[in-house]
């Protein structure tokens, strides 16, 4: 015997059949979009970036504020550095393209800005080896043009070799090691030739 259901639940059957599609529609129409809007971005990036950096300028402070909370979060914090650390060789490519980007459009703007940062890292070392100011620890110079980072068991000029042209920037990126000390030329160059300064020898 075949149960025949009531025309109330048939109705009513009938009515959620036809919320469930049209719901259905709505998230199928969505997921298109944001395909579509996807593919339409790759098409256009150049397009995307510059908006996204005209938005940027616009709202400066709001988007300043809104991303200030989340690199306060200590959360936040540990899972960029995570990525960092999966993504080393693409940041790594990415800053390349960058810089060659960046020394390209104006190479005179570059240099200055090499030659302002090499003068913060050696002033950087300088102050982390014999304080603020910077003095000789043999003579008590204190003018910064005087001043180098002196070997403290010597071979200094094969280590700097083997360093390459920016020796600020190998102390820098090895947290600034023990075995170094500021001496000014003079006495920088007196060590090497006598072993000992003759401001020492008095
Ligand atoms: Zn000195
Ligand atoms: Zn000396």
């Amino acid at each position: 015997m075949k149960i025949r259901k009531s025309p109330k639940i048939q109705i009513l059957n009938r009515k959620v059949y036809i919320l469930r599609e049209y719901y259905f529609n709505i998230v199928k129409r969505r997921m298109n979009q944001k395909e579509r809007r996807k593919e339409w971005r790759k098409k256009n990036r150049e397009k995307c970036r510059e908006y996204s950096k005209k938005y940027y300028e616009k709202n400066r402070e709001k988007e300043i504020k809104r991303r200030m909370k989340y690199y306060n979060k200590e959360e936040h914090r540990i899972k960029m550095k995570e990525w960092r650390e999966k993504n080393r060789e693409h940041i790594r490519e990415y800053e390349r393209r960058y810089r060659k980007k960046y020394r390209d459009r104006d190479r005179e703007k570059y240099r200055k800005w090499m030659k302002d940062y090499r003068i913060r890292i050696r002033l950087q070392a300088l102050i982390h080896y014999s304080g603020d100011p910077p003095k000789c620890v043999c003579c008590s110079e204190t003018e910064i043009k005087f001043l180098t980072i002196d070997h403290i068991h010597g071979k200094g000029k094969e280590h700097r070799k083997l360093v390459g042209v920016n020796f600020y920037h190998w102390l820098k990126k090895n947290n600034y090691p023990e075995g170094y000390q500021v001496l000014c030329w003079n006495c920088n160059l007196a060590k090497a030739l006598y072993e000992i300064c003759p401001h020492q020898v008095k």
